[in-house]
């Protein structure tokens, strides 16, 4: 048993997946090892023959990864888990996991930039043929579906604007269609929204952000059902090797224990940070769900439980010039692209993350050159307010 049905999201979070070592730590232990030995040359051809379970190499399993993957599972509420590399290893993993050659995917076109260059550049030269569609227009996914589609991929809230997709509505289509639904829930994170419980088939995380919480590691992870998860994930991932090192897999599991006060309180200075900041001269527009003057916040309130989560994006007046006055002027927010971290980061969508965009392709995203990507932290709001005060004065 790795964890007790009965217990509550806090309790799985801090005690799931947990088997001690007969040396009794009370700390989750780190197995450091590629391989594992034998017994006898019967258990290894046992082992490797499948007809006994057990540790062969860590490409395949790992007691510290397993742990995390455990966890996870619990908090997702998923069958079964695997731990990848990095959050591209998860949607490799997935991809290659369920798909292939002749498969069609749609997909939001609000997804992570680097998600939308693998489908473009990658799974097309494998002969998987993506449409991209409105996250929050459930009728275009409808139209976009073809005979040969098998997966429907989005992100919730998406990344920067904060825009909403119904998660249940969207798998009732995907599942008359006889395609998957894999919701990237990497913003929510289980403490808000569990995408399985609505209907998906698939979570997918990178748990360089939220997870890990603190900017230290890369590492990702696949959710689902036992067959396409356990079985189908897991071969690509045993197989092809985008595995996750037990060193990451201990900090991740580390930072699983304390996700849920943590996501509280990026929800509550992001909320906060949100309404100060569309009270500011020069701010022109302030997107963030959890906002009453967000086009889909009914949407949100229903899907997302706790709280909107810790990114925000507003436009400022005056475009690019004026944006990176804001970003220059500040002293102690971080200026990179990462989020999801104990310290704030401020980014412009326009020139990095969303920088591979042609112009039309930006202004059908809504990135404008005004437009400021924050992910609030675990600092004082009063100093975050601060720090952009200077550039929003200047
Ligand atoms: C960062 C990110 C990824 C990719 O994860 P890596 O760990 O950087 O490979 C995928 N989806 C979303 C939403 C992300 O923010």
């Amino acid at each position: 048993m790795t964890f007790d049905e009965e217990w509550g999201f806090a309790t799985r979070a801090v005690r799931a997946g947990q088997q001690r070592t007969n040396e009794g730590e009370h700390s989750e232990a780190i197995f450091p090892t590629s391989s594992y030995v034998f017994r006898s040359a019967a258990e290894a051809a046992a082992r490797f023959g499948g007809t006994e379970p057990g540790n062969i190499y860590s490409r395949f399993t790992n007691p510290t990864v397993r742990t995390f993957e455990q966890r996870l599972a619990a908090l997702e509420g998923g069958q079964a888990c695997v731990a990848t590399a990095s959050g591209m290893a998860a949607i490799l993993a997935t991809c290659l996991g369920l798909l292939k050659a002749g498969d069609h995917i749609v997909s939001s076109r609000a997804i992570f930039g680097t998600t939308t260059v693998f489908f473009t550049n990658y799974m097309a030269r494998f002969g998987v043929e993506t449409t991209f569609v409105s996250l929050s227009d459930t009728a275009a996914w409808a139209a976009a579906v073809r005979p040969n589609t098998r997966l429907f991929f989005l992100e919730t809230p998406s990344n920067p604007l904060g825009e909403i997709g119904d998660i249940a509505a969207l798998a009732e289509i995907a599942h008359a269609h006889g395609a998957l639904l894999a919701v990237d829930n990497v913003y929510a994170t289980p403490v808000m929204q569990r995408p399985l419980e609505l209907g998906a088939d698939i979570v997918i995380h990178s748990a360089t952000k939220y997870i890990d919480g603190q900017g230290r590691a890369l590492g990702g992870a696949v959710i689902g059902d036992a067959e396409k998860v356990g079985k189908d994930v897991f071969g690509v991932v045993r197989t092809a090797g985008p595995s996750m090192s037990p060193f990451n897999a201990w900090i991740f599991l580390k930072g699983l224990e304390t996700l849920k006060l943590r996501m509280r309180a990026h929800c509550e200075s992001a909320l906060a940070m949100a309404r100060w900041l569309e009270t500011q001269p020069g701010v022109a527009r302030v997107y963030y769900p959890g906002l009453e003057s967000h086009p889909q916040h009914e949407l949100a309130k229903r899907q997302l439980s706790g709280g909107f989560g810790g990114v925000l994006a507003f436009e400022v007046e005056g475009g690019r010039e004026a944006a990176w006055r804001v970003i220059d002027n500040t002293r102690m927010m971080s200026i990179t692209a990462n989020l999801g971290d104990a310290k704030t980061t401020i980014t412009h969508p326009a020139t990095t993350t969303h920088g591979r965009l042609t112009p039309e392709q930006k202004a059908d995203a809504g990135i404008a050159e005004g437009l400021i990507r924050v992910s609030v932290g675990l600092e004082d709001v009063a100093d975050l307010q601060a720090d952009l005060s200077r550039g929003l004065g200047a």
